[in-house]
């Protein structure tokens, strides 16, 4: 097997593959930027800046994360490509093999990864351990087509077929690399997909490296991504309507009032008013407790705040429960 190459600024994906970042333009600036197009650049305090990409994640308004680019350099097996490859809002271009000659870089998969056949996911691995003589079989397979396929191509190479034919021989466990561009929104989606823990294993070690790249250029949209759209939680019309039959409206009650106390002390946090003013508050936002409750729960300092346009609009989804 020839020498393998991982490029210095590099993440190591697999056993001969990886991810670098070529290139990038903007990042969360360029989201508020576009977003502000009126005020321009600078003009708002950085935790607004959160607040405002925050508040496009949540809302969908996808185009301002559209005005940041990335630039990958990545190289992975063709049977992880043909799965990469589907997502078709990229610009790629790739290693060609009818050019140049395929090298001697095939992926053999570590003991740690040859599972069973899953029982319950037809596109998954089980979790349930293969035996060690099973798995050596698995990797010494791998390497002996992996070493006779290239040798074939490699003699009818020699002996001066077309490479565009002669690389059909070749199995899809060779390596191949390309460049790959794409806006952060797309990006943002092919992330989601193939971190997924259905996503294939080999295709989400690449997914979770290219992350690790995103997460630096736009932190907060990294952020905003994995508060909403990763680990958010959408419901279905059938599943709200079993919240509202088989949620007790005590327990209702219990949350609302815990979001008008939350709504109660972000507004307190951003001004601070004191005792006479926060009940009224408390009540103008739907509070019942009497004066005394509010004031003894209150003053436990349990009382949180969060982000108040999004709890006003969870106390509104609640209420339409
Ligand atoms: C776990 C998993 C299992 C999968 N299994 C299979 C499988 O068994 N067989 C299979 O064939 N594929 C499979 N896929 C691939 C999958 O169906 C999608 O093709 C792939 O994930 C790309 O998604 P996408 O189209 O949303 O992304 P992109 O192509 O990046 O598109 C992004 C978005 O742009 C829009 N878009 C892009 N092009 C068009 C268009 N031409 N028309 C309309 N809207 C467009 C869509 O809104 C799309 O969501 C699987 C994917 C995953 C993650």
């Amino acid at each position: 097997m020839t020498e393998n190459m991982i490029p210095d600024d590099a993440i190591k994906c697999l056993d001969k593959g990886f991810v670098r970042l070529v290139d990038s333009m903007g990042g969360d600036d360029a989201i508020v930027q576009s977003a502000r197009v009126s005020y321009g650049k600078g003009t708002k305090k950085v935790t607004q800046d959160r607040g405002l990409i925050r508040y496009l994640m949540r809302h969908r308004h996808t185009t301002p994360f559209e005005m940041v680019e990335f630039k990958f350099h990545c190289k992975m097996p063709i049977f992880v490509a043909r799965q990469w490859v589907r997502h078709r809002t990229a610009n790629i271009n790739e290693y060609s093999m009818r050019y140049s000659e395929a090298r001697d870089d095939f992926y053999i998969p570590e003991k740690k990864d040859i599972h069973f056949q899953s029982k319950l996911n037809k596109q998954g691995r089980d979790i349930e351990d293969v035996p060690d003589e099973l798995k050596e079989k698995v990797i010494q397979y791998f390497e002996e087509m992996s070493q006779k396929s290239f040798n074939i191509y490699q003699e009818l190479n020699e002996a001066g077929i077309a490479r565009e034919l002669a690389r059909a021989i070749i199995p899809v466990n060779i390596y191949t690399e390309w460049y790959w561009k794409n806006d952060l929104h797309n990006t943002l989606h092919f992330l989601h997909l193939r971190m997924d823990s259905h996503a294939q294993y080999e295709i989400r070690v690449y997914a979770d490296a290219m992350a690790e790249y995103v997460k630096k250029i736009a932190p907060f949209a990294f952020e905003a991504f994995m508060d909403y759209v990763v680990n958010g939680m959408r419901f279905t019309g059938v599943e709200r309507s079993i919240f509202s039959k088989n949620l007790p409206k005590r327990i209702l009650d219990e949350i609302y009032e815990d979001v008008i106390y939350q709504i109660v002390a972000t507004m307190h946090h951003t001004k601070s008013r004191d005792q006479e003013e926060l009940y009224h508050l408390y009540q103008k936002n739907g509070g019942k407790d009497t004066q005394g409750d509010f004031e003894l729960k209150w003053d436990s300092g349990e009382v949180e705040p969060g982000n108040v346009r999004e709890l006003t609009e969870f106390k509104e989804k609640l209420e339409s429960l």
